[in-house]
């Protein structure tokens, strides 16, 4: 015999199931990030059709089955209508839902991807960033929650914070002075950070979540932050994410 549950979570990516069920993917509290069903949850009328679309966040309440969940009953608590309106919304928001997707698993704690992601929907709606810029914020914070976070205030050997040269292979700044003594980082090129892009990156790995999504940069600065992104994408994450291909 199964039990219920109630988890608290959003839906990161609904799919359509056999004639009127949905097959769901939850980002929950309780459980990280679960498969569930909704039987039934296509059919006109239904209470789980509107809450078991993407980007729908509220209290869900599933049986558990011996090797899956099913959803019973749920209550909204955001939905987040704007984003399905506007298409390139949509498709930022499916590329950080997806990148949440692939960085969390069933029953690993996944507060700070969840209050990362929901905040940065709510930075998606509010329409007061550039969705470039949000992308480069959620990026860099979702790695640093990941473990893949770059030391960007002092040299790693050192601790000199006079240095804005970044060595990927080593994790973040080297000094000049150390790098030229150690062979692999001598015989390669740093990524020399401009002084207000390096001070955007600090304050995206130190900010309050909620107050990540409150400055703006200029064109240049932007342009040096994605061409650094791209680089540190190019070693720390690898995977190609299908919603990628749609981000404008
Ligand atoms: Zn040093």
């Amino acid at each position: 015999m199964g039990t219920t549950v109630t988890v608290t979570g959003m839906i990161l990516k609904a799919a359509p199931l056999k004639e009127y069920d949905r097959r769901v993917e939850l980002l929950t509290l309780e459980r990280g990030r679960i498969s569930a069903f909704a039987k039934g949850a296509r059919k006109a009328g239904s209470a789980l059709s509107a809450c078991t679309i993407p980007f729908t966040f509220g209290k869900f309440v599933l049986y558990e089955g011996r090797s899956s969940y099913t959803i019973q009953s749920a209550e909204i608590q955001k939905y987040f209508g704007d984003i399905a309106q506007d298409y390139d919304m949509t498709c930022y928001a499916s590329y950080f839902a997806e990148m949440a997707q692939y960085f969390t698993r069933e029953n690993m704690e996944a507060l700070d991807e969840m209050i990362l992601l929901y905040t940065t929907f709510l930075a998606l709606q509010s329409g007061k960033l550039p969705f470039s810029l949000i992308r480069i914020i959620y990026e860099m914070r979702l790695l640093m929650i990941e473990g893949q976070g770059l030391e960007l205030f002092e040299c790693l050997h050192c601790h000199n914070t006079d240095t804005r040269s970044v060595y990927f292979v080593a994790g973040g700044l080297v000094c000049d002075k150390c790098a030229a003594k150690e062979k692999e980082l001598a015989d390669s090129y740093p990524f020399i950070l401009q002084k207000d892009v390096l001070y955007s990156f600090q304050y995206i790995l130190t900010a309050p979540v909620e107050k990540l999504y409150s400055f703006l940069v200029t064109d240049e600065v932007q342009k040096e932050m994605e061409r650094f992104m791209r680089a540190y994408k190019g070693r720390y994450l690898t995977h190609q994410f299908k919603s990628e291909a749609f981000l404008a």
